[in-house]
């Protein structure tokens, strides 16, 4: 693009009120955590957990204390979204302490999310105020700004039928122009992704757990329900991490698998 007519489109969307289309940097941390940054907004999505059980791949320790205690590049998060309660997307204590050392942050998730970190929290009116429970029912939605940032909140539910008791939501948000679809452990079938219509929402970046990718249903339900420009599979085991990669090339070209704690890419 020329310069000026560079600036011209800066200038016009200044004018209107709106950030330049400036684009999304997404980096992963492990399992389905990620960090979403565009200009000077910054959101985590199941970004804050421990060492679960074995199998699961977790940050670095040191990843996770800087996560913790809100310091860079972690520093000035907005919001702090959590899928489900589930030890490989939460626990308790890292949201607790970020919350304790960003004023800033909200944590928007499940009333389940939410009781189960009150545990952590002595009294603090100053952080109540930031927890904003929202438990989607299935095939519901709600979209809400917050701090600026657009974010819709979907009543996808939690896949498996023993984890029917566990509230579970998952994310659209809009960054930077982009918009970037975050599921959770969500039920892969066609009838939980229906009621959305996600292939009209022009979704930029869709992060799947990797079983999803792989498998005939989840296509079926990428293809005819989300319909992304970019597919980028998560959730990838320890020590599955070459094979899971492979997996994906094969199942869906064009597809990425994220493996590597503190890889960034940019959309
Ligand atoms: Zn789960």
């Amino acid at each position: 693009m020329p310069p000026r007519l560079a600036q011209i489109i800066v200038f016009a969307s200044l004018l209107h009120g709106t950030a330049p289309t400036e684009g999304v940097s997404i980096t992963f941390l492990a399992n389905e955590g990620v960090m979403l940054s565009s200009g000077g907004d910054k959101v985590l999505i199941d970004a804050l957990f421990q060492k679960y059980e074995t199998g699961y791949a977790v940050p670095a320790d040191s990843t996770q204390a800087v996560l913790a205690a809100a310091r860079a590049p972690f520093d000035d998060v907005d919001l702090v979204l959590v899928t489900h309660r589930h030890g490989d997307h939460f626990h308790p204590a890292p949201v607790a302490a970020h919350l304790r050392a960003n004023p800033r942050a909200r944590l928007v998730t499940s009333k389940q999310v939410i009781d189960s970190l009150r545990g952590r929290l002595e009294p603090n009116a100053a952080i109540e105020s930031r927890l904003l429970a929202r438990t989607m029912a299935p095939g519901s939605r709600r979209r809400e700004v917050i701090d600026g940032i657009g974010i819709e909140l979907l009543g996808l539910p939690h896949g498996g039928r023993r984890h029917r008791a566990v509230e579970h939501l998952g994310y659209v948000v809009e960054l930077g122009g982009r918009r970037v679809l975050h599921v959770g452990d969500t039920d892969i079938t066609e009838a939980a992704f229906a009621p959305f219509r996600l292939d009209t929402a022009r979704i930029d970046v869709a992060l799947l757990p990797v079983w999803m990718v792989t498998s005939r249903e989840g296509q079926r339900v990428i293809e005819r329900w989300i319909r992304p420009r970019q597919v980028v599979a998560i959730h990838v085991g320890e020590g599955q991490e070459r094979r899971a990669t492979r997996d994906v090339a094969q199942a869906l070209p064009g597809a990425i698998t994220l493996v590597r704690s503190l890889e960034t890419y940019r959309w």
